[in-house]
């Protein structure tokens, strides 16, 4: 079974506030080039068999994405799509909105940003959301690593914190996004130290020769066991960010370079995330 563990749906015309569209142009991001994101989601994302999906919520970079917007999309193909919950601890009512999310509207997970919504990974705001998920068993997806988003401490993204809440909450099933990156070695520094922290891999195989050695990384650590599939769709696709990871080794040309060992490759697509997560497969839950 393939899992994407990492989809993102939004209405780019509506969603996105004055920072967010600045960040946008000052790093050419366009999002016009994405289309009609939410029926090009449902179309591409037929390519894994599972799809997680959320929004983001960060008002301090201008993303607004409503996630009863999310939801409602999920419902559209709900024995292949699973609702992640995107919760800003910078805004009033967050825990209400978490138990609305997870109560009235069926979140299997929750999506946190400590960089976009400029707040620490240690945090109180966010050790009541920890709370809520560990004793719900509700797994969270952190954006860890860079981005084009600016205006806030790159210091909240640094793998290295998420140490300190895996100690603090040793049956949190977490997600460390995009390996981390630049600081994927950081990553597996804490991803092999718990057993309940993942990372995974979306949006890396365009930095080809950077994501070769990460996964060169992981292989010589014994940790890639713990890496998840994903694509960070509408950034790419599911089915090209599969062809692109199944092509890894391209990067080393014929240089005699160690390669990654393909069943490694097919193991991490293949792996079954949901159950390592915790969440019932959408289509036992479909009402
Ligand atoms: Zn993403």
């Amino acid at each position: 079974m393939i899992v994407d563990i990492h989809t993102h749906v939004f209405d780019a015309a509506q969603d996105f506030g004055p920072p967010l569209l600045a960040d946008m142009q000052r790093c050419g991001v366009q999002p016009a080039v994405w289309g009609d994101v939410a029926a090009r989601h449902l179309e591409t994302t037929k390519a894994a068999d599972v799809a997680v999906v959320f929004g983001i919520r960060a008002m301090r970079t201008g993303w607004h994405i409503p996630n009863e917007a999310v939801a409602k999309h999920v419902a559209l193909a709900p024995e292949r799509l699973v609702f992640f919950a995107s919760i800003d601890p910078a805004e009033n009512g967050f825990m209400e909105e978490l138990e609305k999310c997870h109560q009235q509207w069926g979140a299997s997970g929750v999506k946190l940003a400590p960089l976009y919504q400029d707040v620490h990974p240690q945090d109180k705001r966010y050790y009541e959301i920890y709370n809520y998920c560990e004793k719900h068993g509700l797994p969270i997806l952190f954006h860890a690593g860079t981005s084009f988003v600016g205006g806030t401490r790159l210091d909240y993204s640094r793998p290295v914190h998420f140490d300190a809440v895996a100690v603090d909450f040793p049956e949190l099933r977490m997600i460390l996004a995009h390996l981390g990156h630049p600081w994927e070695g950081e990553t597996i520094a804490v991803i092999r130290r718990h057993a309940h922290v993942y990372a995974d891999i979306s949006a890396l195989y365009y930095r080809p020769w950077q994501f070769y050695n990460s996964m060169r990384l992981l292989t010589e650590y014994k940790a890639a066991g713990k890496v998840l599939f994903g694509s960070d769709f509408p950034f790419t696709t599911t089915g090209d960010s599969l062809a692109n990871v199944r092509n890894l080794n391209h990067a080393t040309g014929n240089s005699g370079l160690p390669q990654v060992p393909a069943e490694l490759i097919e193991e991490i697509i293949n792996r079954d995330a949901l159950k390592l997560l915790g969440i019932p497969h959408p289509k036992t839950t479909i009402a």
